[in-house]
């Protein structure tokens, strides 16, 4: 994989230098998108701003409205995927902030022969020329009929980060709806992939059926509309990847040089929101994001998007949760404080991030 990655940019490289004025508009465009990413910077919101925009979030309505609907037998084909997939839409199209849901809908080869794959893909604004883009995937692994009897609900992995993000897009509505009206360079869009998971054994064809898919689509569909040499990856400022979230205390690493600031500030949104009381059994400033662990390598959805340049925030706990692929990784071995903890710092994240500034009720004035 390094061979492929290094090889690649030099062959294509040397027939560009063959022609200077084409490597020198090509190489000065690149750096121009890569900067505009790079330089990327977030707003920090007032602690009144803080209070007003983290008003909404409600861990028993997420687990009631998002949750519980989930926490279903859901891989490919399935009734489960299909009420899945109708829960997600008509959640986001119930919304003010009005999101554009569309279908990436596909035909694949699996072990078990031909199968129909769907990703849902949430854009706020899709004229906006920046995504920031938050990801899960909403399949469950399939086990075959000797299991019968036993149901596989995949409650960290991952219907617990995708009833995550639909509580974010819930809890934030004024404030995206507010944020979209402005006509901004840079909105937020919500990727829900299918088969995430290999239906027999974890090999390059059997898994991440639908993120091989879009980040395929993605790429040759040109962004923004018109555009002759960018496509909608181009579009993607950073792709933040949520998996196996919802068992007690996760400890997100650094596998991205490239992004570690990102979790540097997920570290920085923690201790803010410790310093003023508004996380629940959180002894210590710092629990869950450290960006000095490194950690290891891990294949998910996030593959196809990476190989083709985009940037990636992995959040997925070191060492998994203990349940991961086993009949116990189901409801009652969710843990309450860190989803809702979680869900409390990913706003904050993607409010700054977006520059998307709350109504601070002690200081209206400075509403956007
Ligand atoms: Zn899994």
């Amino acid at each position: 994989m390094a061979f492929l990655f290094f090889a690649l940019p030099l062959q294509a490289m040397s027939h560009l230098l063959l022609q200077p004025h084409i490597f020198f508009c090509v190489v000065l465009c690149n750096i121009k998108k890569k900067l505009r990413c790079l330089t990327h910077r977030a707003a920090t919101l007032t602690a009144g701003e803080i209070r007003s925009a983290l008003a909404h979030t409600d861990l028993d309505k997420m687990w009631q409205r998002d949750l519980t609907p989930l926490l279903v037998t859901r891989y490919p084909g399935t009734a489960g995927s299909l009420a899945v997939q109708q829960h997600i839409k008509t959640t986001l199209g119930s919304l003010e902030a009005g999101w554009s849901v569309t279908e990436d809908s596909f035909e694949a080869q699996t072990p078990y022969g031909p199968r129909t794959f769907t990703n849902l893909i949430a854009t706020l604004d899709p004229s906006a020329k920046r995504r920031l883009v938050l990801a899960c995937h909403y399949d469950s692994k399939y086990y075959p009929p000797q299991w019968h009897g036993k149901e596989f609900q995949g409650a960290t992995d991952s219907a617990a980060p995708c009833a995550m993000m639909l509580e974010l897009a819930r809890a934030l509505d004024q404030e995206l709806k507010t944020h979209k009206s402005s006509s901004p360079d840079l909105t937020l869009q919500l990727l829900f992939f299918d088969g995430e998971e290999a239906m027999f054994q974890w090999t390059a064809t059997d898994s991440l059926y639908g993120s091989r898919h879009l980040a395929q689509q993605m790429e040759s569909t040109p962004h923004p509309a018109g555009a002759d040499d960018t496509n909608l990856l181009h579009g993607i400022d950073l792709f933040v990847l949520m998996d196996l979230i919802g068992a007690p205390t996760p400890r997100f690493g650094s596998q991205f040089s490239s992004t570690s600031r990102w979790l540097t500030r997920l570290q920085n949104i923690e201790r803010r929101l410790h310093s003023m009381g508004l996380l629940i059994d959180h002894p210590a400033d710092v629990q869950y994001f450290w960006p000095n662990m490194p950690v290891g390598f891990v294949q998910d959805d996030h593959v196809p998007f990476l190989n083709r340049g985009v940037r990636i925030l992995h959040l997925i706990p070191t060492p998994f949760p203990s349940v991961w692929h086993t009949f116990d990784d189901n409801e009652e071995n969710l843990d309450r404080s860190s989803i809702q903890n979680l869900n409390k710092i990913i706003q904050l994240f993607a409010l700054e991030y977006l520059n998307a500034r709350p109504i601070d009720p002690q200081n209206p004035q400075n509403a956007p």
